[in-house]
């Protein structure tokens, strides 16, 4: 267990080059393996159940493989893939060339062919060019075969089995290929969709509090309006009193915590009876869809009661904050604009006659 623990480590072992897909150098260790065990198994065929030979062809190959696979370790992915390619390539046409074209050996040209299309270390201009070459040289290879006998003939039901074994290691090979890209792409949407919705929360919300922005709370009240048009809601807006006096006393950060604090408070309190946001510096709006102005005030009393007997504490000072509201319903003809203008004129009423009050 231990073993193959060690085994599945060394085969998934990390680049030393910065910068280089970790994902394609495996794939490329599985590949040699996989041709490995193939070359081993044709060797053992061969020997068995073919020619009774021993097929020197089948040995070379197979130190080629092994020497390919521990490059994997040393070179970089390019130089490797390279490699892979040349060493299947020369495996192929050697084989045709000794066993013919029952040996079902080229038909390995299509993996080559996918290994070139998925590197993303080459141009479209080379992949065309490899593929041109590829196919002429599967013509080339087919109308060798015609003109020439192998130069050890195979019998039928060795044939057959040679057939078999290579259809499973062609699966497998392509199999691997395909997975190792197919998931890379998996991976690289799943990082993109999780970037999108970053963006969109930085897009949608205040940085310093976490609430949403004022662009966020329009599209949410235009959104409501569009599916209720009947529907009753209110709008509150509500400003800190004297805010500029924290950040003169104590510093912008004191001032910063005290937003940060009301945030949390304004979750607290109003525990999804209503929408808040930021509108901007020291001012937030209220949204209470389906509701009347009584309703949305007992909720707002609540949250100015809540601010006004809290009271903020920086640095072992208890500061008495207070803040100023204005609320208005709408009706059925209200339009959003407006609203939000009779609302800002009765928050600076509130400012006149004293603040800490709410002007409903
Ligand atoms: P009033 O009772 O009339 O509302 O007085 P006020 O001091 O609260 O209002 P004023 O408009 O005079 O000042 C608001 C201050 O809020 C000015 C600005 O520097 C500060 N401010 C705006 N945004 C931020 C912020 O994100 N962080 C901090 N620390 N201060 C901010
Ligand atoms: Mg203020
Ligand atoms: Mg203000």
């Amino acid at each position: 267990m231990n073993i193959f623990k060690k085994l599945l480590a060394l085969i998934q072992k990390d680049s030393k080059y910065e910068n280089e897909s970790r994902r394609m150098l495996v794939m490329l260790r599985w590949f040699y393996l996989v041709f490995l065990c193939y070359l081993l198994i044709f060797q053992c065929l061969m020997f068995f159940g073919g020619s009774h030979r021993f097929s020197w062809l089948g040995v070379i190959s197979m130190i080629v493989v092994g020497v390919s696979l521990m490059c994997t370790y040393h070179f970089r992915i390019r130089a490797n893939l390279i490699t892979s390619v040349v060493v299947q390539l020369a495996w192929i046409i050697s084989s045709v060339y000794l066993y013919g074209w029952d040996s079902g050996v080229q038909h390995f040209i299509f993996v080559l062919m996918a290994l070139v299309y998925f590197s993303i270390y080459d141009t479209l201009t080379v992949k065309i060019v490899v593929t041109v070459l590829l196919f002429l040289l599967r013509l080339g290879m087919y109308f060798f075969c015609k003109a020439f006998d192998p130069l050890v003939p195979l019998s039928g039901s060795f044939v057959m089995i040679l057939q078999v074994c290579n259809t499973l290691f062609l699966f497998l090979q392509l199999g691997i290929l395909f997975g190792t890209f197919s998931s890379n792409i998996e991976s690289a949407e799943k990082k993109l969709v999780e970037y999108n919705k970053r963006l969109e929360q930085q897009a949608s919300t205040d940085p310093l509090t976490g609430l949403w922005n004022r662009r966020t709370m329009l599209n949410y009240i235009h959104q409501f309006q569009a599916q209720n048009p009947n529907a009753l809601y209110v709008i509150a807006m509500g400003d800190i009193d004297h805010f500029k006096r924290f950040n003169d006393q104590y510093g912008h950060d004191c001032g910063d915590a005290v937003l940060v604090w009301l945030a949390k408070m304004f979750h607290d309190v109003i525990q999804g009876r209503g929408k808040y946001c930021r509108w901007g510096g020291e001012e937030f709006v209220f949204f209470f869809p389906a509701m009347n102005g009584d309703q949305a005030n007992e909720i707002v009393s609540e949250l100015w009661i809540n601010v006004d007997h809290t009271g903020f504490v920086w640095k072992d000072v208890k500061e008495h904050i207070t803040m100023t509201f204005g609320l208005e319903e709408s009706d059925y003809r209200s339009d959003l604009n407006d609203l939000i203008k009779k609302v800002d004129e009765k928050l600076y009423i509130g400012k006149e006659q004293g603040r800490n009050r709410i002007i409903y």
